[in-house]
């Protein structure tokens, strides 16, 4: 059965040289037998919570989910390294993969909170993408001697959404020319899809670590000039899975077809529109509209009643409104196994709470998950 909730956990980031030199206290506490997280009240030394400290209602707060990954210490018996949260989250995924369900994990909070790091990691210090990689193709080795009857066929995409624009990064940034954006089509079988997309096959883990890594230095590339893309941009790694299974007895072919994807989402606070009143004439890309409609797309599949009244819940979720919502419309709502990961700072009250709050309705969310197969011949 694929029926099933949002998976989401949380994940809080170790102190950042900054936050140490401003002697910042750490707000966080989890329990790692009940997997609560504990938002608790910054005392009155920490300048960078005092706006938070003048609402009237700042109050301990706790949330329970999935999993509290505590990676604060690395000396705490209960450190959740990168290995961890690949074991209890992308391990599952991929196992959910090889059946033939597709899969969306995305990563979501403010900039700095960690996103990049557990999706994608440092060279030392791998994140969920490079290890899905890894473990899919050794899987694919290790099956390949075991049944030569299954045949796998892996083709890997990366792109960015910016400004409401799609954007290849399997294609080489050419200097001096403008960047070219992609359109975006529906197909009434695969559903939403960007049009001439680059999707190259892979055969092994080095060839898709190096397209990985040729996306990233793209996207990079781009943010120099554009002032800080990566906070502004959210960027889909996509690995597509065929098995082509030949029943030897009785001489037919199926084919199974899954889709993982990944998401690097742009920083959470570019979601918030009361304080751009004034800053959004200056500069119009500071609110994000594909974030923000994540949230109303959110809030509607969390709370299907809350509709307008007479209609179907799935008439009123936003997905048209933006282009990452569009895209992502079957992994939010749809035919796919989704988890979100939220990303804190140890010491934000208000965006951390945010972020909870956020990550809380995701739970209620319910895909509807099937085996993607075909009888070919
Ligand atoms: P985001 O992508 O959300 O903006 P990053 O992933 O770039 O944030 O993280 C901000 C900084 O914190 C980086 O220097 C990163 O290496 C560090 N960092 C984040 N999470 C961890 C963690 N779990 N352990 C160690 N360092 C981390
Ligand atoms: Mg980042």
């Amino acid at each position: 059965d694929g029926g099933g909730n949002v998976r989401v956990v949380v994940r809080v980031r170790a102190f950042l040289p900054r936050e140490i030199e401003r002697g910042a206290e750490c707000l966080i506490s989890m329990n790692p037998i009940t997997q609560m997280t504990t938002l608790h009240v910054p005392d009155d030394e920490d300048p960078a919570n005092s706006r938070a400290r003048t609402r009237k209602a700042i109050e301990e707060k706790t949330f329970t989910f999935d999993n509290s990954f505590w990676s604060h210490n690395m000396g705490d018996r209960h450190y959740a390294h990168q290995e961890d949260v690949y074991n209890s989250l992308g391990e599952d995924f991929l196992d959910h993969n090889f059946e033939g369900y597709h899969t969306c994990i995305f990563a979501y909070g403010q900039t700095g909170s960690g996103k990049s790091y557990t999706m994608m990691g440092t060279h030392e210090q791998p994140g969920l993408i490079p290890r899905t990689c890894e473990d899919l193709f050794q899987r694919i080795e290790a099956a390949q001697s075991e049944t030569p009857n299954i045949s796998y066929h892996v083709r890997v995409s990366y792109f960015e959404v910016y400004n409401e624009h799609v954007r290849d990064l399997l294609v080489p940034v050419v200097p001096n020319q403008p960047p070219y954006y992609l359109k975006i089509r529906e197909s009434p079988v695969e559903g939403p899809y960007v049009k001439d997309l680059t999707e190259v096959p892979v055969r092994n883990f080095r060839e898709i670590l190096r397209y990985m890594k040729a996306g990233d230095a793209s996207r990079t590339t781009a943010s120099t000039k554009m002032n800080d893309t990566s906070s502004r941009s959210h960027a889909v790694f996509t690995i597509m899975l065929k098995q082509i299974h030949h029943d030897m007895d009785t001489d037919e072919t199926t084919e199974r077809s899954s889709r993982i994807r990944l998401v690097d989402l742009a920083g959470s606070e570019r979601a918030k529109s009361t304080e751009a009143t004034g800053a959004r004439l200056r500069e119009g890309s500071n609110i994000n509209k594909s974030l923000t409609t994540l949230g109303r797309v959110i809030a509607a599949l969390a709370d299907p009643k809350a509709g307008r009244p007479g209609k179907r819940s799935r008439d009123v979720v936003p997905y048209r409104d933006s282009i990452l919502t569009w895209l992502l419309k079957d992994s939010l709502g749809g035919n796919s196994k989704t988890a979100m990961i939220a990303c804190i700072a140890p010491s934000d009250y208000e965006e951390t709470l945010s972020t909870l709050r956020y990550a809380d309705q995701a739970k209620r969310i319910r895909t509807r998950a099937v085996v993607n197969q075909d009888h070919i011949s």
